[in-house]
């Protein structure tokens, strides 16, 4: 087996994606259609057209815009669904989706409509051989209180989700501002995870970890730049999110070639690969792998690594782990590269 069918055909976990990022212009426009929303774009083509953005501001933009159209029960079971079907193609076994609740209670949406749909989503995903879990992200541009208010929300359906995050634009919205809505939703058992040194400094992630105490870095990259930082996450094994695709639509790294995820494994860290907004950023799990290890020369080791790292650092219990693990073996076993 080349190194390409190997990367497709190894079971791995995705750790960083935003559900309302897997929405396509296709499901966007059907579900406009569907519930009578009018949209600022044409035709699906158009819609496609608006995805040249260039930073996380205007992609925020389209992101925000193309979210209008989820209202009811069945358009997040349907959101969720068409990218558990994906995930489940390739080879992802495990996934532990985001999302934004605060982007659908703005609008008058209910939290209740967005978490059952998702979750209902998640639950027949095991039909399909997929295990699926909820974490519900903060938007960090808007207030603390507003976080808190959103947890509130949240709590009646604590079962329904594993842990929280935090999103959307990060300069000027450091890890502090959210202190101690984190350290109730920990007090709760909440899992904890933060978006981190994606576009802002090695100081946010230090921030996450000390402050905020998260157990994963989403993103992460600009950990490079401090070696203290490096040499703490390798340590204590904190994950890290990577992005490849993302990173290279938001210009966070000008070429792929460029990108750092082997310099994060080389210094010993639990890096990961994933697909953040596959629908905004040109590709899910496999299209990331594929293209990052085309442009950087990563071999098969390395891809061995990161989906034993995205399994190590998933919130799975042990046994799920060790039994991802093994599968993950036998298909490293059985096929030479
Ligand atoms: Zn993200």
């Amino acid at each position: 087996m080349n190194l390409p069918s190997l990367l497709a055909a190894m079971p791995k976990a995705e750790l960083h994606i935003h559900i309302e990022g897997s929405l396509e212009p296709e499901l966007i426009f059907q579900l406009a259609q569907r519930n009578g929303v009018a949209l600022p774009y044409a035709s699906v083509e158009d819609l496609r057209r608006a995805y040249a953005f260039s930073n996380l501001q205007s992609f925020l933009d389209i992101y925000y815009a193309g979210a209008s159209v989820l209202l009811h029960e069945q358009d997040f079971y349907d959101m969720a669904w068409a990218y558990l079907q994906k995930a489940a193609a390739e080879n992802v076994i495990r996934a532990e989706i985001f999302f934004d609740p605060q982007t659908h209670t703005a609008r008058g949406v209910a939290m209740e409509t967005v978490i059952r749909g998702l979750s209902r989503a998640c639950r027949d995903a095991q039909k399909i051989g997929v295990e699926a879990e909820l974490i519900l992200c903060f938007l960090r541009h808007l207030s603390e209180e507003d976080a808190f208010e959103t947890l509130e929300q949240a709590l009646p359906f604590r079962e329904h989700f594993i842990g929280v995050g935090l999103d959307s634009s990060e300069l000027g919205h450091p890890p502090e501002k959210f202190a101690r809505v984190f350290a109730k939703c920990r007090q709760q058992g909440l899992h904890l995870v933060a978006h981190a040194g994606e576009e802002g400094p090695p100081a946010y992630v230090w921030a996450a970890l000390d402050v905020l105490h998260v157990e994963r870095i989403d993103h992460g990259v600009q950990s490079a730049k401090d070696p203290a930082l490096m040499k703490r996450l390798a340590q204590d094994r904190i994950p890290l999110t990577v992005c490849p695709l993302s990173n290279l639509k938001l210009c966070v790294f000008p070429t792929l070639a460029q990108h750092n995820l082997r310099e994060l494994l080389d210094a010993g860290l639990c890096a990961t690969v994933n697909s953040d907004d596959p629908a905004y950023f040109g590709g899910y799990m496999n299209a990331n792998f594929l293209q990052t290890f085309a442009a950087t020369g990563l071999d098969a080791q390395h891809a061995y690594r990161l989906a034993r790292n995205s399994f190590e650092g998933s919130f799975a219990d042990a046994s799920q782990k060790q039994r991802a693990i093994a599968r993950l073996d036998e298909v490293f076993a059985t096929h030479v590269v």
